[in-house]
């Protein structure tokens, strides 16, 4: 049965142990996170004016690389969208403007000067630098962001990290074990503790595995063993701020689910031919 323990929980980041699964499982979660749950990000640019020292094509790169908050709610991707239009629509494009001049000293544009139509699809932080202006050099531009996935473009990926472990073991034979220490000073995570009653483990699940208090203890055979358990992972995502981390996670177990039924009806049409 698969067990899910929540370590660490905030809007952007999450660690989180799964229990009763397997690496193709645990994998398949973290690729569709990677490159299946949809985000917003700028697509398409019109620029008015750019006399910046950046060429329009530079300029239209980096405004794509900024992560803008999204809504699934509201916005379909366009492909998937009733309208049809290479343009796109209110419910498959969202607007943003940029207007900056440098007057008389040379200044930074961020991207907090972006102005969107609708607040809600707006850059995740107001502090990334967009171009720098010399005096009298300007930006003028309308943006439009879309929504897609990181298969086409790692623009659109929500995460800035998604990793998982196996969940690591320690254990210590006392009957071997002549309490020297050295597993205690050399371990980075400081996962062992010396006791009245000999050398004790704690937060097992900060076991790097790097094999330093095996190759430190000086028992023949060692008294510390390192293994690890193969059904039981931890999880650990970042968001890019475009999601929250827990509807991240969420949208990618929909969308396995989803697959998972689309192949099982696919299966099912096959038979009666
Ligand atoms: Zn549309």
């Amino acid at each position: 049965m698969v067990e899910i323990q929540i370590i660490e929980k905030t809007d952007e980041f999450m660690r989180f142990i799964v229990s009763g699964v397997n690496t193709p499982f645990a994998n398949a979660l973290r690729r569709i996170m990677l490159t299946e749950v949809p985000t917003m990000a700028i697509d398409e640019i019109v620029i008015l004016e750019n006399s910046s020292i950046l060429n329009d094509e530079i300029l239209a790169h980096r405004m794509g690389l900024i992560p803008i908050k999204t809504d699934l709610d509201s916005y379909v991707l366009p492909e998937e969208c009733k309208c049809e239009s290479e343009l796109g629509c209110n419910l498959c494009r969202a607007n943003l403007t940029l207007e900056a001049e440098a007057t008389d000293k040379t200044m930074t544009v961020y991207s907090g000067e972006l102005k969107p139509e609708n607040p809600d699809i707006a850059p995740v932080s107001d502090k990334i630098p967009i171009v720098k202006l010399a005096p009298e050099q300007r930006v003028n531009l309308e943006a439009y962001a879309r929504l897609g996935k990181g298969t086409k473009h790692a623009k659109w990926q929500p995460v800035s990290m998604c990793t998982y472990v196996y969940m690591p073991k320690v254990k210590i034979d006392p009957k071997s074990c002549n309490t020297c220490g050295k597993c205690v000073k050399v371990c980075p995570e400081e996962i062992f503790v010396e006791t009245a009653e000999g050398i004790k483990t704690q937060n097992e699940i900060e076991c790097t595995l790097c094999m330093d208090c095996v190759d430190a203890c000086p028992q023949d055979p060692k008294a510390v063993e390192i293994s690890w358990d193969d059904k039981t992972y931890i999880f650990k995502i970042e968001s890019t701020g475009a999601l929250p981390v827990e509807r991240i996670v969420t949208e990618a177990v929909k969308i396995l689910d989803k697959k998972v039924s689309d192949f099982s009806d696919q299966l099912k049409k096959g038979k009666q031919k």
